[in-house]
């Protein structure tokens, strides 16, 4: 039977796996490769500023997750935001007519994440970079000097497609196959703090066929303050542009801010790249569980590439995990 788990990271998915995996009873850690859990539920905070510079808000259409969203509510931990929403498309600005509700993690977009990591064993500062097979057991190792991090029964990879590939595409060709057909695009991020107040008539903004695809106030979301705004690249731009400079980015998204009669003269601006920010396999399979070796997947690329779906796909892989436990038994 299953006793010990290993979770490879501690974004939403491998958060959900963990969790569910400890209801049944299972002895599980996680391994984390940044500071804090969360992964693409980011924020971003210095000094003077701070705002989420990742994923932007969620929604919930699967019964599963809209429980656990209100779970989430009932620990402060999230909030509904209900932004001025606009579109820009054919070079015009229209009001937005999407009724949907949309949520953020309160007062930041990592909180959720936080909430969830509290009852767990994480280890951060944790970057896995071999799994060696010994017996019927998992050895992870971690870092330039290959530290052995213990023993383990099964092992999930809650981590993008491209970093599952480099860890486990030569230990099995199912999981080759799965990774490489799976395609994940760049996301630049510039956030421009003012000063001052300033004035917009949106709280966000959709903007299609052009280099920028959102525009966000982080200080129209539920407890935070400030003027901050985070302005996403499109995935293909992103993708295309994915080797340039900081500063190279910056200069050709200001370019397509002026030209949207967005300005952000005056403010203090700040990139990210995010090399694995969106997409996924074309037809989602939810998560990967090969129980013969004692491996599984789980991510939003398995599943629809959203904060909903990489919350179910750990869900789904644990409840798997538990289903193969039982019937081998
Ligand atoms: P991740 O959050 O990427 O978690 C993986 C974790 O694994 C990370 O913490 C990473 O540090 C860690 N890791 C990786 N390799 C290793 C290793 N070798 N060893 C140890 N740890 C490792 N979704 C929405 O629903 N709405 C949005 O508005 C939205 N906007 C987005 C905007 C941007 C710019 C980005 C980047 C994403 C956005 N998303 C949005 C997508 C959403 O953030 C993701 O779907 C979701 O957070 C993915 O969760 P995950 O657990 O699958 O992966
Ligand atoms: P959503 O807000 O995108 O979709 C709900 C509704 O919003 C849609 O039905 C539509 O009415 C409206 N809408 C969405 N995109 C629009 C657009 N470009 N123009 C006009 N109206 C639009 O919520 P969701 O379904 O949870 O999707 C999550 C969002 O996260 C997507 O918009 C996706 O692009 C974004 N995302 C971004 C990245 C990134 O790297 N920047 C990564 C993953 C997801």
């Amino acid at each position: 039977a299953i006793q010990k788990v290993a979770v490879i990271g501690a974004g939403i998915a491998g958060l959900s796996c963990a969790k569910a995996l400890q209801a049944l009873g299972m002895s599980v850690d996680i391994f984390e490769k940044s500071r804090g859990p969360s992964g693409r539920m980011s924020t971003r905070r210095t000094q003077d500023w701070s705002a989420d510079h990742g994923a932007q808000y969620f929604t919930a259409r699967d019964p599963r997750f809209i429980q656990e969203v209100q779970s989430w509510i009932q620990a402060s931990t999230a909030d509904i935001w209900m932004p001025k929403l606009k579109v820009y498309e054919n070079k015009a600005w229209r009001d937005s007519s999407s009724p949907d509700v949309r949520y953020v993690g309160i007062p930041n977009m990592n909180s959720p994440g936080k909430y969830l990591a509290e009852s767990m064993s994480i280890q951060y500062e944790k970057t896995i970079s071999r799994l060696e097979r010994k017996g019927d057991q998992w050895s992870l190792r971690c870092g330039e000097e290959d530290e052995i991090l213990g023993l383990y029964d099964f092992v999930v990879l809650a981590i993008p497609a491209p970093q599952a590939s480099a860890l486990a595409n030569d230990l099995d060709a199912r999981v080759a196959t799965i990774t490489t057909s799976a395609q994940m695009q760049a996301c630049w991020t510039m956030m421009a703090h003012f000063p001052k107040q300033t004035m917009t008539d949106f709280d966000a903004a959709f903007i299609n066929q052009e280099i920028i695809s959102w525009i966000c106030q982080n200080g129209s979301k539920p407890m935070r303050q400030g003027q901050t705004w985070t302005i996403h690249g499109n995935p293909n731009w992103s993708q295309e542009h994915v080797e340039l400079s900081k500063e190279e980015a910056q200069e050709q998204m200001l370019a397509c801010l002026t030209r949207l009669g967005v300005h952000c003269q005056d403010s203090e601006i700040s990139m990210h790249r995010w090399r694995y920010a969106s997409g996924g396999l074309e037809n989602a399979i939810g998560y990967l569980s090969l129980p013969d070796i004692g491996l599984g997947l789980c991510g939003d690329w398995l599943h629809g590439g959203r904060v909903e779906g990489a919350w179910l796909s750990g869900l789904e892989l644990a409840s798997e995990i538990n289903r193969s436990t039982q019937s081998s038994i």
